[in-house]
């Protein structure tokens, strides 16, 4: 039986002009949907370049290029979004998302740029760029998505990463993104929450502080089937 939840869960996805790259506004979508499937109300929101950040319970941010990421960090940095998220609303993050929540980041040319400083994380640049599959493991379970990115990221000595790396480089090789109560961020493109519905359900769960019941749809269907040909290998 689903739930019904009177409150609207709003959802916004931010700057998709600028982070919107391989599809992650699709992660919005996701989120979207399978808090309906589950009777809760839920608003998405694209919030565009010229747009006032509105009030909502989870923030995403998706992946860019080195010029698109500056001028995000420009903007975010200079509206209400770090005292938002200050106050607790979630916020879910790709890529150069995970780069600009950080205290720096570093672009091509290793010029050095000040984050938001929400994160204890740094980000340098890598003599090369990972460009391929990434496999993270996450508890008892597998985060997979690609990534195209010359970060190397390392947490502060009080952050946790998101999971563990199997194959690809994420963070540095070792350990992927990383999860600091309100704030989940991860190198993998997908859009990732459609490849790993089980991690949407975890943010939403965070969320509205409740277990989810669970959904049969096409993606978990086929996130249960990649796991299990990943497992044969
Ligand atoms: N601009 C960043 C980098 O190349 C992030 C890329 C991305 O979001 N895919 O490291």
């Amino acid at each position: 039986m689903a739930r019904e939840v009177g409150a609207v869960l709003t959802i916004a996805t931010l700057l998709p002009d600028l982070l919107g790259t391989y599809g992650d506004g699709g992660n919005g979508l996701v989120l979207a949907q399978r808090a309906r499937l589950r009777g809760v109300h839920a608003l998405l929101v694209p919030v565009e370049l010229d747009e006032k950040i509105p009030e909502a319970s989870i923030y995403l941010l998706g992946g860019g290029e080195d010029g698109p990421q500056r001028l995000a960090c420009d903007l975010l940095s200079s509206g209400s979004f770090v005292e938002k998220v200050k106050d607790g609303a979630t916020v879910f993050a790709v890529c150069a998302g995970l780069q600009i929540l950080g205290q720096s980041f570093s672009v091509e040319g290793n010029d050095k740029y000040q984050g938001l400083g929400l994160v204890d994380a740094e980000t340098t640049r890598g003599a090369t760029r990972s460009v391929g599959e990434l496999r993270v493991r996450v508890g008892e379970k597998l985060l997979v998505g690609f990534e195209n990115h010359g970060g190397h990221t390392t947490l502060g000595r009080g952050t946790s990463p998101i999971g563990d790396v199997l194959r690809g480089r994420g963070n540095d090789g070792a350990v992927d993104g990383y999860r600091t109560g309100n704030i989940w961020a991860t190198y993998a493109h997908g859009p990732v929450l459609a490849l790993n519905p089980w991690l949407a359900d975890a943010v939403l769960e965070s969320v509205l502080g409740y277990e989810l019941e669970p959904v049969h749809s096409v993606a978990d269907r086929l996130y249960a089937e990649r796991c299990a040909t990943l497992s044969r290998r």
